[in-house]
């Protein structure tokens, strides 16, 4: 029986529903999930802008990933809502710019209680929600209290770590973690400790990238026998330090000279591995075709710990484009044009909206979103965030970086110098301050800048006791300084 249209999916479930002796409701309804794609939503943790093939790195192999690329779309300027990990994946999670969430500061490191509230329904709940089997392997770092967990923010299988990163090794990181616990320590670094499986701790004996690419191999297996359509979200703590690789690997680039670069090149190159064994998988399942694979990192890469961000200035933790401006791409060819880059700026505040789109779901009542859905305009070629606002602000030691992006120009105020303009569209370096050829566009986006910030949230937690005290101290956030131009105009 052919059921191609969803329709006749339909009428044919219900025919065969009703032969089976089941309700027609019932098989309706699993009809109507079988038409739903699956969406692999894989997250590299400080991969640098050109660390993969497919955005012109020479020296790291990503073929897996390339392979994705070339058959889906690569995007020019994809934004993360901020340059570190737990404001980055807060976005991603919520759809809301972290400021908004009071989630702007990286959750302290050890054993902390605080974490992003299910107030903001995370996509995998809405997901979930529209019939998703909905999982999610590796990094968290949005809570390690029970309330946080990922099981509790509609993720019906989390295996990996609560923390904002891990070791690699077992065999190093448990006799580490034993050797604390023989002198009586509680207060462990979750770099150390076990890794669990929907709340028990499970002894992995993998290396951590292999581990949870099996892992995700296996959830694809269970969402198959279920029938279901699945929402994964696989987030490699790769090549996020420390830096450490398998010998194997680390052979693959036995032609780089630096040692750090090597081994993070030998990181990347697990990850793209692992990739490489997922889309085996969905082949092996039938569901190659009907999953919709998204990749991207968190944030920039680390600068001096083997990443490169070329030909983006700075890295993780900045607000030039090298902290915020990430590789990422799109693949599901009958939907996409295969082997097209997507030079408008996209958002990780898009994800949500957009999977939610594609999946079918219904947003939770009265939720809020800062980005869009860009399904369309991914389809059509047109720029998502024509004459809209992308900002990105990471608070330091008494002042902040701030910058907007608006079209073609950005401004940026960074490491407490003055504003400064920059034709992003033609000088995507940051080389060439155009702000005083335009001094009315620079007032006019840091006015709108301002504005924006005005209902942000405080922070509710900071990383450590001592940025929570100087942030007191120093009276922050400041925001009167921030958005002073600086030119002796007013605003
Ligand atoms: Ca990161």
């Amino acid at each position: 029986m052919m059921c191609k249209t969803k329709i006749g999916t339909l009428i044919c479930g219900a025919i065969v529903a009703m032969s089976a002796g089941l309700s027609a409701s019932v098989m309706a309804n699993q009809a109507d999930n079988a038409e739903k794609p699956n969406i692999l939503f894989v997250l590299a943790d400080d991969l640098g802008y050109n660390d993969v093939g497919f955005n012109g790195s020479t020296d790291i192999k990503t073929p897996n990933l390339d392979t994705l690329a070339k058959d889906g779309v690569t995007f020019d300027a994809a934004y993360v809502a901020h340059p570190f990990c737990g404001p980055s994946r807060a976005a991603i999670m919520t759809g809301r710019y972290p400021h908004k969430i009071g989630a702007q500061f990286n959750l302290p490191e050890d054993n902390s209680n605080v974490g992003v509230s299910a107030d903001e329904p995370f996509i995998a709940q809405t997901m979930k929600n529209a019939g998703y089997f909905t999982g999610a392997m590796g990094k968290w770092h949005l809570g390690e209290a029970p309330e946080f967990h990922p099981n509790k923010h509609g993720f019906d299988e989390f295996y990996g770590f609560l923390g904002g990163g891990h070791n690699y090794f077992p065999a190093e990181f448990e006799k580490a973690y034993a050797d604390r616990v023989a002198q009586g320590l509680t207060n462990i670094n979750m770099y150390l400790t076990p890794l669990e499986h929907n709340g028990k701790e499970v002894r992995e004996t993998e290396y951590i990238t292999d581990g949870l690419s099996r892992e995700a191999v296996s959830f694809v297996d269970k969402a198959a026998a279920k029938k279901q359509p699945f929402f994964l979200y696989l987030a490699y703590n790769a090549p996020h330090v420390p830096l450490q690789a398998k010998e194997d690997d680390l052979a693959v680039f036995s032609n780089i000279k630096d040692k750090k670069r090597r081994t993070y090149a030998a990181m990347v190159y697990a990850v793209d591995r692992g990739v490489g064994r997922i889309v085996e998988q969905l082949k092996k399942n039938g569901q190659f075709d009907n999953t919709l694979i998204v990749f991207m990192s968190d944030n920039g890469g680390k600068m001096g710990q083997g990443s490169n961000n070329f030909p983006l200035k700075e890295g993780k933790g900045s607000v030039q484009e090298g902290g915020f401006r990430v590789p990422m791409l799109f693949h599901w060819p009958e939907h996409l044009k295969a082997g097209s880059r997507f030079p408008h700026p996209v958002l990780a505040l898009d994800l949500y909206p957009t999977f939610a789109e594609i999946g079918g779901a219904t947003l939770p009542a009265g939720k809020k979103l800062d980005g869009k859905d860009i399904w369309t305009g991914l389809q059509a070629g047109n720029a998502p965030h024509k004459d809209e606002f992308i900002y990105v602000l990471r608070h330091r030691d008494g002042f902040s970086d701030a910058a907007a992006r608006r079209n073609q120009y950005k401004a940026v105020k960074n490491h407490n110098q003055k504003w400064k303009l920059f034709n992003i569209a033609d000088d995507i370096s940051e080389n060439k301050d155009v702000s005083a050829a335009h001094p009315a566009i620079l007032r006019d986006m840091v006015s709108s800048m301002e504005s924006w910030s005005w209902n942000n949230a405080q922070p509710k937690w900071f990383h450590n006791s001592s940025e929570g005290a100087r942030w007191r101290l120093k009276a922050m956030p400041r925001f009167d300084e921030t958005f002073e131009v600086g030119d002796g105009s007013k605003r």
